[in-house]
């Protein structure tokens, strides 16, 4: 079955998913792995997410796909992978500090 990444929506076709990485499931409350829901994101929106957030700012503000897909931080990339085939990306620690404006 192709799978849909939850944050970008893009459609994983089954050839490319013989990589068994390129689907990767993420912990919406990564501190709580037990309890916590999860969602399957494409290999780029995973990286991006745990690049651009700490686990404590997930846990609070961005605990539901919901939160993360409308999320200032991420706006510029989904609309960036959006336009893209990529199931991989490099994120960089510069990255990093160029999405937190605060
Ligand atoms: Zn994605
Ligand atoms: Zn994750």
């Amino acid at each position: 079955m192709p799978t849909t990444c939850a944050l970008c929506r893009r459609i994983v076709p089954n050839e490319r998913i013989d990589d068994p990485q390129v689907v990767q499931e993420h912990h919406l409350r990564p501190e709580e792995r037990a309890t916590s829901p999860t969602v399957l994101l494409c290999r780029p929106c995973h990286k991006q997410i745990h690049a651009l957030f700490t686990n404590d700012e997930l846990r609070d503000g961005y605990d539901t796909i919901d939160a993360l897909r409308s999320a200032d931080r991420l706006t510029d990339y989904i609309g960036w992978i959006r336009g893209t085939e990529k199931l991989d990306i490099q994120v960089s620690r510069s990255d990093r500090k160029r999405g937190r404006r605060r």
